[in-house]
This record gives structure tokens, sequence and C-alpha cells, in this order.
């Protein structure tokens, strides 16, 4: 990413805690600040882009709470929804007007009382992409986050009569790449999109070093959902650890840039039969020995869905490796304790789930170290990039921290779809002794990921797999 974007970027950060400092001062902290939805960094007469939706959610005998987007102000689109009450304004979800059609919706916040009773709070919404364009502070659209951030006062809006159950469908906004090995070829997928969108290129980083680029394509047309974008055979590039980089371009031509590590071996093959530890510490895969599967579990430890997933785990005598988020841990030693006697092993995953690739030193060690000493005897030197965000820097600092970097070789995106059907057979079709299975026990609702895993363990169990804990 060019320099002048960070510091922008960085300037942009400074104003709005400026901005929340003064809206947020001791006179209006003073006011409980009531139920509703507000947009951070966009117009809602007129909104484009990536904009941060921001709300409050909070009730005597809260539950949860949910946030829709009503298209035409009827057909629910759901966007997100959370476990904890939100007392003051943060952060609900982020919304891609992109991938909606323009004209006038509203956004409804439900909060959920213990009985199941709701209220309902409505902020109209008009988007408008096509008359959208110019300057955008936004950053790149990343999975959603529930992390409070500060914010204006949301306009509390009258509930109104319930309307029907919302469909839980999601959509793809991140930017990035993936990779699927189909017979001797890979398939490149990916999604490259931004509100000034120009063009996306896709180059190969040979030992991911920018000075040795193997241009590989490029398009000139918005990618709004993941589709494959071209196809590479690994049989006509050298072995070693390389990278894939997917270049999105925009505005006056700044970029954005996602690096993908890619493993390629001494006989051709692709990511998912590649090989363990490289120069970088990079894994992409265990060993096979045994019909070993690696279970891998990010995000959490989650105080309810955690324990469900241990509980899965013990039905089969299946060990995982839990890449606990620091932030998440502090407050749950005794859960930790509890996964660390069942033979569980935990990982790192960063204090605050933040990209590591070309962070600094000073950054990686706040991120690294916080959550390491959170950990204590329990933790392991193995480290989740969150992500999957991999650079040269995240590479060397690892490396002088003698941390491990766990990637993984079958991502089912149980983030993504959260059909149980789904995630199971995107794991039961890809999966091959070695295989590091990228799962998800925090961040959002993982009741699909619970479901599929007894599927997973009983199919996999069944064909004779083991499944071992990497790290421990
Ligand atoms: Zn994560």
């Amino acid at each position: 990413m060019p320099r002048r974007i960070i510091a922008a970027r960085r300037v942009f950060s400074l104003l709005l805690f400026c901005l929340a400092s003064l809206i947020l001062s001791p006179t209006t902290q003073a006011q409980s600040p009531g139920n509703g939805l507000t947009l951070e960094n966009g117009d809602a007469a007129a909104a484009y882009g990536i904009v941060s939706v921001l709300g409050v959610a909070d009730h005597p005998t809260f539950r949860k709470w949910q946030l829709d987007l009503l298209l035409n102000s009827t057909e629910p689109a759901f966007l997100a929804f959370g476990e904890d009450p939100i007392p003051s304004p943060g952060l609900l979800s982020t919304l891609d007007t992109s991938l909606y059609p323009d004209g006038e919706h509203q956004l409804r916040l439900r909060v959920v009382h213990s009985n199941l009773n709701y209220d309902e709070y409505f902020l109209p919404i008009h988007i408008a992409n096509q008359s959208g364009g110019g300057e955008n502070p936004a950053t790149p659209p990343q999975p959603a986050q529930t992390a409070p951030q500060p914010a204006t006062v949301p306009t509390p809006v009258p509930a109104s009569a319930p309307a029907p159950a919302a469909a839980m469908a999601r959509t793809l906004t991140g930017n990035g790449l993936s990779v699927v090995a189909q017979g001797d070829s890979l398939s490149v997928r990916g999604v490259a999109n931004h509100p000034t969108f120009r063009k996306w290129q896709i180059d190969l980083l040979l030992n991911g070093d920018p000075n040795q680029a193997v241009f590989l394509g490029v398009g000139e047309e918005r990618v709004t959902a993941e589709r494959e974008l071209l196809t590479l055979s690994p049989a006509d590039y050298p072995p070693g650890s390389q990278q894939l980089r997917l270049r999105v371009v925009y505005g006056r031509l700044d970029y954005d840039e996602y690096l993908t590590p890619l493993a390629i071996g001494s006989g051709g093959m692709g990511v998912s039969t590649l090989s363990a530890t490289t120069r970088s510490r990079l894994v992409t895969r265990g060993p096979g020995a045994g019909k070993a599967v690696y279970l891998t579990f990010d995000d959490g430890p989650h105080f309810r869905y955690t324990p469900q997933i241990l509980e899965v785990l013990a039905e089969y005598d299946a060990k995982a490796t839990f890449f606990v988020v620091g932030r998440s841990a502090q407050n749950q030693g005794e859960l930790i304790k509890k996964m660390y006697d069942a033979g569980h092993a935990i990982g790192n995953h960063s204090w605050n789930h933040s990209k590591l690739g070309s962070a600094d030193w000073d950054t990686f060690e706040k991120e690294v170290e916080g959550t390491e000493q959170v950990l204590g005897g329990y933790g392991s030197h193995c480290l989740r990039p969150p992500y999957g965000d991999v650079g040269p820097n995240l590479l060397a600092n690892a490396d002088t921290a003698g941390y491990s970097l766990i990637y993984w070789t079958v991502d089912p995106l149980d983030w993504l779809n959260q059909n149980p059907e789904t995630i199971a057979s995107r794991v039961l079709t890809k999966v091959q002794p070695g295989s590091i299975v990228l799962l998800h026990d925090g961040g959002d609702n993982r009741t699909g990921t619970i479901e599929a895993l007894g599927t997973i363990l009983a199919t996999l169990s069944a064909e004779g797999y083991t499944f071992p804990a990497l790290c421990r």
C-alpha cells in the first residue's frame, strides 16, 4: 500500500479520534444514549462505498442484537448479530453498498430480550452507488468485527410492529485471493472491489520478493463476489515459498495490495499437497502420518461456542489447535485452562485481530507478546496471522520472536457461509492426510460450524483419520 495512503489514513483516524473526543465530552457522555443506529463514515441520504454502521443495543434483559438491511424497506438482508449488549455507540457492521442495488432502503436493528420479544430501530438509507465516487476514507473491506469504537450519538427511532424473521444470507465483502487445487492446475479465486475501482492485477512474487514479480492476469471489471480470476499451472514455476499478489487499483491509480502465500513444491505441486516449514517458518500443512488431519479454530475463545466445540471434539477423542485473540482470552482464564487440560493446543492470533503482514516490530511485539503473556504456560510459539495477512515484515518479525506462522490447507469459509452442510462438504471434499483445516469458534454465530464439526468428525473418523493438535 502506498505510504501516502497510510499517512492519509493515520490523519483520518486522528481526525476521527478528535471528533469522537469532542462529541463524547463529559456533558454528552453523562446522558445515556438510547438504542438506535447511525452511520460513521457515510451519508445516509446518499451512501456509497464502505460505510460503518454504529449503534447502541442494550436492555435490562438483553439477549442479542441483529442488524439487517431491508431492501426497498421490505426484503431483509442479514448483516450482523451479536450476543453482548452495546451500551454506548459501537461498530455493529461495515456495509459495502456496491453489493446492494441503488434505492431507498432501511437499516433495521433488533434488540432481543430474554423472553424473545424485541424492539426495532430503523435508519433510512439511500444507497447511491451510481452517483457516488470521489474521495472515500473507507478502509479495505474486512470480515465484520464487533469491536466498539468511538462514535457519534445515534438518533433513536421508535419501535414498530414486528416484521417476518430475517433471511440469514451473507455476502463476501473482503478483497483477497484464495487458491483451490483443480487436478494439475490451481484455480485462483478472488474478490476485487472499491468505490472508485479501476482494475485488478495478479502477480506471482517469487520467494515473496516484489522485485521478482511474474505477471499472471488483469481485469477491468469489479469483482464483487468471489469467482475464479485465473488458473495457473504450478509446474511452470520454480519451487519455493511464493506469494500471489492481488492489486486493486482505484481512484487516481492508487492501489491496495493483498498477499496470499503459495508454496510450490519440487514436484511442481500446489498448495494442498505442499511442504511444511519453509525458510520463513510458514506452515501450510502438517505431517500426514497416521492419516492425521489438523483442526484449527480462530477468533475465540467464546464463552458459549468454545465449550460446545470442546464437547464435540471430546466425543470423537479429537484434539485441535485454538488460535485465540488476546483481548478475548484475557478474562477467560478458566476456559483456556480447560482447553489445554483437554489436550488441545493454544496458539496466538494477536491481541486485536490486527493485520501483521507489514506491521513494524513494535506493533508485532505489542500484538503478539500481549497475547503470549495472557496465555502464559498454556500458550505456544505458533501464530496464525489475522486475515491470513503475511508479508516480508511478518516473516522477519516472527522469525526474530521464534514464532512459526501457521497457515492452512483447507478453508471452508465458515465465517462467510454458515450453512453446516456447506461447511462440512467443503472440508470433506478437500481434506487429505496432513491438511490443516481453518474453522472459527469466535467472532460471529458459530452454530453452523459446530454442527458441521460433528459431521466432519463422524465422516473422517469412519475413514480412519486421526486428529492430533499442532503446536503441542
Ligand atoms: Zn481471525
